[in-house]
């Protein structure tokens, strides 16, 4: 990309031109500054430099190293549908450049009081172009190309008029410059306005250029994507709930390097967040897609930030899994020494003391949690959490899935050394809190969010591993030993009828006792300690509100939620070590853990430092 081919500005043929996206690029200055921008690494630039005065309105200098454009080219470049990126439609459709209209330099010339001076790498010297008057004469420069633009619409009044203040226009330029520079971090940029230096972001890798441009928060907080679909390529970050913003104001896209907004895309990118973002916060993503350029059209606005995909639907199942592979992570099981920020360099960075001796299960005052295998489900799931409360002792009938959302991972062996991430337990906070050990310091768990969350993600497996295996009940369920009677609304009873099979998948069973009453006879296994009668409330209060051809689509979703919630152990609940023990290693296993189903966080690291700075020790 570095070292294009140098080919002539030539005039394109009308046929040519009758083929191009028309329409006016010059709105404000920030879009003098993205076309000359543009300009500048297609003329394969290192170092980009944008001077401006007035938020651009007085002036826009654009410098580069690139290859320069040889003196005789210089008024052709000028010239409306001039332009040395294609020569025929063959070019037009499989275009790699940014540019390829020929018309912003003209169009801005049309305009304003433009300057081109430039050096090729086989001249001696450099030369100038004055725009207003053709003058054409040698001048004094190193190889590339400044483009000076003086005087934003003089010569329209009534546009000028439409600009903002310069702050609002200067703020315009510099995220113009910030796309850009985040879609080409091999490239080196720096903004100056009225002579004082604003932003310079040096050539980087390209975390290192998000956290330049976009702050240190972005990237603590983004987790890497990749993923190859076909001929398509996703990759960049996407930040994990804890850092979305109230505004849509960290939103990048890019397609082939291109900046682009795009309907798709963002469709995509938003509902691979709808699990773990809830309400209004706006995800941050930087998103980076390269593709063969003839599957996407780049001529469809004039401006070339909106784009036609020729398979969108393919575009769109790979910018979906690509995001939603990358937050199903959780970060506790991704990395030992990770904290919850995801930037690993960043945590291992952090804390200058040796990482406290590592806590081991074969500690002996661990009680072990009783090897699941060896103990019958029921029992197994008094083990972990607790009594149950206020449903008789249920028998397990009919259980498709092997695995029940709250069983315990197998315990780890007596030697393991596997540092667990999420630590080891070492008391319960107020019945709301489960705090552990782990190598960093101290993690503080939200029991019932995680626990929820957990659950949530089991049943959702459940689910889909049954639709998958097309059976009518997803859910494993078992059936209670005593039916729960309960006094229902005629709505509810209407809704037992008429959503029986809904009510099925979803692993429960109720019955019609009398027009006034139902009983739960089944819930599923995974909910078998919570209160069933609650349980069978809510679910049918869920389906009244739909109709049953959405529980295929995404409703049961919303249903599977209201159940988790139901099934997550409350808040009081006093949990043995053993039980907090198992939480955790469920969490780190499980995808999304890290917030609960509303998005909320589901856990925190203390770090030995933080706890060091509020204790203003080795001060
Ligand atoms: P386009 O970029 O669509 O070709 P422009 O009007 O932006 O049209 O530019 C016209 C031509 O001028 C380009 O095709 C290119 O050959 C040349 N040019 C413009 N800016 C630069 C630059 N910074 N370095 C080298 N060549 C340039
Ligand atoms: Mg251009």
């Amino acid at each position: 990309m570095n070292s294009p081919q140098r080919r002539p500005i030539l005039e394109l043929p009308d046929e040519l031109i009758s083929q191009i996206a028309a329409g006016e690029v010059v709105e404000r200055p920030a879009s003098v500054v993205r076309e000359l921008v543009d300009n500048a690494l297609d003329a394969g630039a290192t170092q980009i430099t944008v001077r401006l005065a007035a938020g651009g309105v007085r002036l826009i200098a654009v410098e580069d190293d690139g290859m320069g454009i040889v003196p005789a080219e210089l008024p052709i470049a000028l010239k409306r549908h001039a332009t040395s990126k294609i020569a025929n439609l063959a070019e037009l459709e499989a275009v790699g450049t940014m540019g390829f209209r020929g018309e912003a330099l003209a169009a801005i010339h049309s305009i304003a009081d433009c300057a081109l001076l430039s050096r090729t790498p086989g001249e001696a010297n450099a030369y100038l172009l004055e725009g207003r008057t053709g003058e054409l004469r040698p001048a004094a420069r190193a190889q590339g190309t400044t483009v000076e633009v003086r005087e934003l619409f003089y010569s329209t009044p009534a546009r000028r008029k439409f600009l903002k203040t310069d702050a609002t226009e200067l703020a315009h330029c510099v995220e113009a410059v910030r796309r850009h520079a985040l879609a080409r971090p091999d490239v080196g940029f720096a903004i100056w306005h009225e002579g004082k230096l604003i932003e310079q972001w040096r050539i980087a890798p390209l975390l290192q250029r998000l956290t330049d441009v976009l702050g240190a928060e972005f990237a603590a907080g983004a987790v890497p994507l990749d993923l190859q679909h076909g001929q398509l390529h996703v990759h960049g970050y996407a930040g994990v709930p804890d850092v979305a913003r109230s505004r849509a104001d960290q939103q990048y896209a890019y397609v082939n390097g291109r900046f682009v907004r795009d309907k798709v895309i963002s469709h995509a990118v938003r509902s691979a967040y709808d699990d773990v973002l809830h309400g209004q916060r706006q995800p941050v993503f930087a998103l980076y897609l390269d593709m063969d350029p003839t599957r996407v059209d780049v001529n469809v606005h004039p401006t070339k930030i909106e784009v036609r995909f020729r398979d969108s639907r393919e575009v769109h199942h790979a910018v979906l899994h690509a995001v939603e592979n990358a937050l199903a992570q959780p970060r506790s099981g991704a990395n030992p020494s990770a904290t919850q920020s995801a930037a690993p360099d960043a945590a291992s960075t952090s804390g200058a003391r040796p990482a406290p001796a590592m806590p081991r299960w074969n500690q002996t005052a661990m009680p072990l949690v009783s090897a699941p295998t060896a103990v019958p489900w029921p029992q197994q799931l008094q083990t972990l959490w607790g009594r149950a409360e206020s449903n008789p002792a249920a028998v397990q009938v009919n259980e498709p899935t092997p695995t029940p959302a709250s069983a315990p991972l197998p315990s780890p062996e007596p030697n393991d050394a596997t540092p667990w991430p999420l630590g080891r337990a070492l008391a319960q906070l107020h019945g709301v809190y489960i705090l552990a050990q782990n190598a960093q310091g101290l993690v503080v768990v939200d029991m019932h969010a995680a626990h929820e969350r957990i659950v949530y993600e089991r049943l959702k497996q459940q689910w889909e591993a049954g639709i998958a295996a097309g059976q009518r009940s997803s859910i494993a369920s078992q059936a209670l030993l005593i039916a729960a009677p309960f006094a229902a609304t005629e709505q509810e009873v209407a809704c037992a009828e008429s959503q029986a099979d809904a009510l099925q998948q979803l692993g429960l069973d109720i019955s019609v006792l009398s027009p006034k009453t139902l009983a739960v006879r089944a819930v599923p296994t995974a909910l078998a300690l919570g209160d069933a009668v609650d349980l069978a409330r809510s679910v049918l209060a869920d389906l009244a509100q739909d109709d049953a051809s959405r529980m295929v689509q995404r409703a049961h979703l919303d249903i599977l939620a209201t159940m988790a919630c139901h099934g997550a152990v409350r808040a009081n609940r006093q949990l043995t070590l053993p039980e907090m023990n198992a939480l955790l290693r469920q969490m780190e296993a499980t995808e999304r853990s890290d917030q609960c189903n509303h998005g909320r966080p589901t856990w925190r690291q203390v770090s030995m430092q933080e706890l060091d700075t509020l204790f203003m020790r080795g001060k």
